[in-house]
This record gives structure tokens, C-alpha cells and sequence, in this order.
């Protein structure tokens, strides 16, 4: 099997307006290898939400084309294989944390009909790994922005996937904060053999990862 995850050559995105056309991702060409830790960073605006919607097949390119080597053909990308966590706030309102977290795991286990530990316990350890196994019983709306966040993080960890696209995870943490909840994320991909993919504004949590790739204008430069 290879250790390609994801492969995208010259995909783009387009979005019509209107009459005009956004060009949200242009021709972007990379890669992303089992063991991957990867930032993205640009501007507002530059592209980073659209491409890791199009590597979590969440998204089509309008030209160019997405390979996903080494995940399972035929079967869906997520939850088993892919973990997303979305920029904004995602979390199913009538759900309560550990419930949140625990849905992923129920998905992906009916799929490989697989039975380890009880998904409860999974969820509550992934919660624990975040730092938010207390507000296992809350309920989103009463969370505050960042608790809200670790408990996104926990759910895209939860399912044991072989990569993790994270949108801007950190965003609503302080400093301190979003260092502590990179590296929680670092030890887990370490631990699962998983890539991951981290799109964020901050230099510092950037900085924890092997490569950093830009995004300016829609246009990627991929280093690797
Ligand atoms: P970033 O995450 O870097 O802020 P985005 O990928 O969200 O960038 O957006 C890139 C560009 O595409 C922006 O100009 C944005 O307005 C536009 N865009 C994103 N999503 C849509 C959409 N659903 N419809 C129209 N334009 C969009
Ligand atoms: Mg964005």
C-alpha cells in the first residue's frame, strides 16, 4: 500500500458569483504522506478552508483532479479514514460531548464491523486527550468557544482515521492554549501513525509542524 494519502495535481476551484467567478484554489499540486505534519497558512481569504475541503472529498475540483492512494477505495473518506475538524463551530446541538464524539466511532465501527473497546470509553478517553473530559455531559451551547473546539478535535480523533484536516483548530484559544492543543493533536497522530494537516494564522503553532506550506491568491507553494 502506498503512503500517499492524498494526492492533488492542478486542482481548482471555482466559484461562480453571480457573474463573476472566485477562483478559490488555482491549480494546486501536493501531497500528503503517512506521518505528514503539515501548516497551512495564507490570508483571510487566500484558499486554506476550500483545499482541505477538497482533500476530505467534502468538496470536487472544477479542474484538475484528487487521488486518495492509500485510504480504501470504495469505501466513504470519513469518518474511518479521514477526521475533520471545521473552522466553524460544527458540533450537533442536541447532542452532548461525549455523544458528539462518540457518533464518528459508532459510523466508522458499523462500517468494519469491528468491536474494541466500548465506543463510550474511546470517546471519553478522546475527550480526556483534549483536556474536556469534564464537559463530557455539556450540551455545545454551553461551552465556551475554545472548550467547543477541543471537543471537535477529540471528535475527528475519536475514529482512529489515517489523517486529520484541521481548520484553523486553534483559533479561539489563547496562545498557551492553542500550543497545549497542538501538541495533545501531535502526540495522537504520533501514536495513530496519522498525517496531518493543520490550516492556522499562527506562526507558533506552525512552527510545530515539519512543513509549512502558503497559500496567497488561491495559489498553494507546497514544500515538503
Ligand atoms: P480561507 O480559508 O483562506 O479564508 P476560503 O477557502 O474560505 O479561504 O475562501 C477562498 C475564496 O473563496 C474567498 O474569496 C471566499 O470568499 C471564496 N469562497 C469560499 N467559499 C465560497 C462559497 N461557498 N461560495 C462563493 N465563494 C466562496
Ligand atoms: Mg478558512
Amino acid at each position: 500500500m502506498t503512503d500517499i494519502l492524498v494526492e492533488a495535481d492542478r486542482a481548482s476551484r471555482t466559484y461562480k458569483r453571480g457573474a463573476t467567478a472566485v477562483e478559490a484554489v488555482v491549480a494546486a499540486s501536493c501531497r500528503v504522506e503517512a506521518g505528514s505534519r503539515i501548516a497551512v497558512m495564507g490570508p483571510s481569504g487566500s484558499g486554506k478552508t476550500t483545499l482541505l475541503r477538497l482533500m476530505a472529498r467534502l468538496d470536487a475540483p472544477t479542474a484538475g483532479s484528487l487521488t486518495w492512494p492509500g485510504l480504501r477505495a470504495g469505501e466513504p473518506l470519513r469518518p474511518a479514514q479521514i477526521g475533520v475538524v471545521f473552522q466553524t463551530a460544527s458540533l450537533i446541538p442536541a447532542l452532548t460531548s461525549v455523544e458528539n464524539v462518540e457518533l464518528p466511532i459508532l459510523l466508522a465501527e458499523e462500517r468494519a464491523g469491528v468491536c474494541r473497546d466500548p465506543p463510550r470509553h474511546r470517546a471519553l478517553a478522546a475527550l480526556a486527550a483534549c483536556g474536556v473530559e469534564p464537559m463530557a455531559d455539556k450540551l455545545p451551547e454551553q461551552l465556551s468557544g475554545g472548550q467547543a473546539q477541543r471537543v471537535a478535535l477529540a471528535r475527528a480523533m475519536a475514529a482512529q482515521p489515517r489523517m486529520i484536516l484541521a481548520d484553523e483548530p486553534t483559533g479561539q484559544l489563547d496562545r498557551a492554549g492553542a500550543l497545549w492543543l497542538i501538541d495533545r493533536l501531535l502526540d495522537w497522530a504520533d501514536r495513530a501513525h496519522a498525517a496531518l494537516v493543520v490550516a492556522t494564522h499562527d506562526a507558533a503553532v506552525a512552527e510545530r509542524m515539519r512543513s509549512v506550506w502558503h497559500m496567497d491568491h488561491g495559489r498553494l507553494e507546497a514544500h515538503e
